[in-house]
């Protein structure tokens, strides 16, 4: 009896086996892709993802792998699911997956003055407001929080890649870094003692130090930035290029922003702006000009032939009267253009949304017709042509494989955003910055849900708060001799 039931426990467990084994001989027969996924760090599935790739594909229900900070595939999300297991997945159902956002020109730092004077002409609020204020008051910690801020209120908008201008830009950087962004941050060198160099040579010499310093790195894109031609000598701004080409960084510089400018240009040079920062040898494709507002049809030929990347500032051009971007007849010469808030302190936000909205409407305006710049040239200025505008559209502005993972998630649910016909027009003239739920750059995830993962919120808040504060007070004495 015993030996029965042992032999029919042997039999059963033979039987039983029998499959398993016939099982594991098709699988180990088979190659071993038929069933093993490619392992990614990241998967985001089921959200219309708006590409902005050469053919402008919009794939609904689609899906993005992410290895390390890069893209390694973009497709409908079957596909991707099948070929692709990741660590960690978004749910992107209902939401707008679009290349983060690149803002072309900004101050970060500047939104520390905020409100501090509007309603005023450019040369008159930079000379009796700005100059001073900034000369009182911008120091390392100064530029730390006003950069904490100006980076926090850019994140939760959906800005992913920036382009700044200021001083102490070494800590503009740092700051950068740690919130996980890139950024684009040229060091200002200007004739007068600024904030952080007294003398031009001091100026060169931090310069040089801080492009040695950032060189290589993953997220910043260390720049000179010449003031402008109005603040900068001849030899300045030639010197200034130098360096930067020394160095191969590119040149930030503010080009043709109001009429001042312009008149200013023909009389001491005999030549537009544009006509003479061409003889003195200063345009190249390493440059990147804010505003480029008084342009005639030579200097938008000139601007096309360098390849210069022009940006875009339609709140702050507005705000300070300084004229309109001839926005169509660039975009026809094919030069990249990008756009952008520039400094809070002229506009007075940092919200892409509302600059792709008044884009479009100014321009409409401006020519009393509505076809002038369409949702979908608006859409491009804020992700693939400000790309080229930067001079980076090989690594950033589009979702495409063998690109960098910056892209955000933008939900269409609220009264505002509903329905939707158009992603483009959708984007443009519906939603808001505030829709923007979360944002990835270079594959890891800096805000998701509208929580902030790389910055402390509150305490930028109370700093933010605290500066206001001394710089009324600093402003309310007479100005120290
Ligand atoms: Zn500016």
């Amino acid at each position: 009896m015993q030996n029965a039931k042992k032999f029919l426990f042997a039999r059963n467990w033979q039987k039983a086996l029998l499959p398993a084994f016939i099982c594991c001989c098709v699988i180990f027969s088979l190659p071993p892709t038929a069933f093993a996924k490619d392992k990614v760090d990241l998967l985001v599935t089921g959200g219309t993802v708006v590409t902005m790739d050469g053919q402008r594909r919009v794939i609904e229900d689609g899906a993005i792998a992410i290895r390390g900070d890069s893209i390694v595939a973009v497709g409908p999300r079957a596909e991707i699911e099948n070929k692709f297991e990741a660590v960690q997945t978004i749910d992107a159902h209902g939401a707008l997956v679009l290349p983060g956002l690149i803002n072309g020109h900004a101050h970060a730092a500047m939104s520390l003055f905020r409100g501090l004077a509007d309603d005023l002409a450019l040369d008159e609020w930079l000379q009796k407001y700005i100059f001073p204020a900034e000369a009182r008051n911008v120091s390392p910690e100064f530029v730390e929080w006003g950069t904490k801020l100006g980076v926090l209120e850019m994140l939760r908008g959906g800005i992913t890649t920036y382009a700044d201008m200021y001083y102490f830009e070494d800590v503009v950087a740092r700051v950068t870094k740690e919130a996980g962004m890139r950024g684009v941050l040229g060091e200002t060198i200007i004739d007068f003692p600024a904030p952080d160099n007294k003398t031009l040579e001091q100026a060169f010499a931090y310069t040089q130090k801080y492009l040695d310093h950032w060189k290589g790195d993953s997220l910043i894109v260390a720049a000179v930035a010449p003031h402008s031609i109005y603040t900068c000598s001849e030899k300045t701004l030639q010197d200034a290029a130098a360096l930067a080409r020394r160095n191969s960084s590119p040149i930030l510089i503010h080009i043709a922003e109001a009429r001042f400018e312009l008149e200013q240009s023909r009389a001491k040079h005999g030549a537009t702006p544009v006509a003479y920062m061409e003889r003195i040898g200063l345009l190249g494709p390493d440059v990147v000009g804010a505003h480029c507002v008084w342009v005639d049809q030579a200097d938008i030929a000139t601007l096309a032939h360098f390849n210069v990347g022009c940006i875009n500032n339609p709140s702050s051009n507005m705000k300070t009267a300084a004229g309109v971007m001839p926005l169509p007849e660039m975009l026809a010469s094919g030069e990249p253009i990008g756009l952008a808030t520039d400094g809070a302190a002229s506009n007075n936000n940092q919200d892409l949304f509302e600059e792709m909205d008044l884009a479009a409407k100014l321009q409409k305006i401006a020519r009393m017709d509505p076809r002038a710049l369409p949702a979908k040239q608006v859409v491009e200025l804020a992700t693939i042509n400000g790309a080229r505008a930067l001079h980076l559209e090989k690594t950033i502005g589009s979702l495409e494989t063998g690109k960098k993972a910056d892209f955000i998630l933008i939900g269409t649910g609220a009264p505002h955003a509903t329905p939707m016909y158009d992603v483009y027009s959708e984007l443009v003239y519906a939603l808001k910055a505030s829709d923007v739920c979360t944002v990835v750059i270079a594959g890891k995830i800096v805000m998701k849900d509208r929580q902030m993962l790389t910055l402390d919120e509150k305490e930028i808040l109370a700093k933010a708060q605290e500066y206001k504060a001394k710089i009324a007070a600093s402003l309310a004495t007479p100005a120290p001799k």
